[in-house]
């Protein structure tokens, strides 16, 4: 099959072309967690062709995950997420390479995975791996596209760790703030994650492309108001990602 076709209405946009095309498919991005965030951002980073997609979640398909994990179904109950999402990510897409990790995050599987590749997006859920994450992208300077979600407002946050004056998550956050609500606590609409990981997946195709700005920034994002907040991040200078 053509894949100009497939990429025809994308490729048409100016921003993208057939250069930026080029760039997508020679790209590796990495997907941390495949819940409610990673299921729309892996789906439509596989759709734009992003050459190789690494997914990662060390999770299984539970009946809870499905209001909003629409890669699962019913009959994928207690299968490794990664393994089904991979699966019907090919089928969606199978002129890209997608590969799966069930591992539990540690500096060996970080060294694995981020160095070569562009761009890494944190759809996780928990403050603990965002801090890993964030201080890992920082380590090897590459992009993170962090998303979350919670009960109607969700937030995003773009850290241009591939620049050297640019802010983070640490910047942005104290590890020794309150840890807030869960989603499994609080609950989350599943078309509200359903949007940030949208975006996340729109984030990250701009960085992709050379289309994004050059600073980090944070959003908070409330559909039940009509409101959409952002920021940019400034450096900390006393941040420990940037000594
Ligand atoms: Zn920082």
């Amino acid at each position: 099959m053509s894949a100009d076709a497939r990429y025809a209405r994308q490729v048409v946009m100016p921003a993208i072309g057939e250069a930026g095309q080029a760039l997508i498919a020679d790209s590796r991005v990495v997907v941390i967690g495949l819940g409610g965030l990673g299921t729309p951002a892996a789906t439509y980073l596989a759709g734009a062709g992003v050459g190789e997609l690494r997914l990662v979640d060390h999770d299984r398909v539970s009946l809870s995950n499905l209001h909003r994990q629409y890669l699962y179904r019913e009959s994928d109950l207690g299968q490794p997420k990664v393994e089904v999402a991979a699966q019907q990510l090919r089928a969606y897409n199978p002129d890209i390479l997608i590969t799966t990790q069930t591992r539990r995050l540690t500096d060996a599987l970080f060294a694995e995975l981020v160095p070569d590749a562009q761009v890494v997006l944190d759809c996780t859920d928990n403050f603990p791996t965002r801090f890993a994450i964030n201080a890992a992208c920082a380590q090897y300077r590459k992009p993170l596209v962090m998303g979350a979600g919670i009960g109607a407002t969700g937030q995003l946050g773009v850290f241009r760790h591939d620049r050297p004056s640019a802010g983070c998550y640490r910047c942005l956050f104290d590890t020794s703030g309150d840890a807030a609500e869960a989603c499994e606590d609080a609950g989350v609409f599943g078309p509200l994650v359903g949007m940030i990981g949208a975006w996340q997946a729109f984030e990250a195709l701009r960085l992709l492309i050379g289309d994004a700005p050059t600073e980090s920034h944070w959003l908070h994002f409330s559909p039940e108001t009509r409101t959409i907040r952002g920021h940019q991040i400034p450096q900390d200078p006393a941040c420990p990602c940037h000594v």
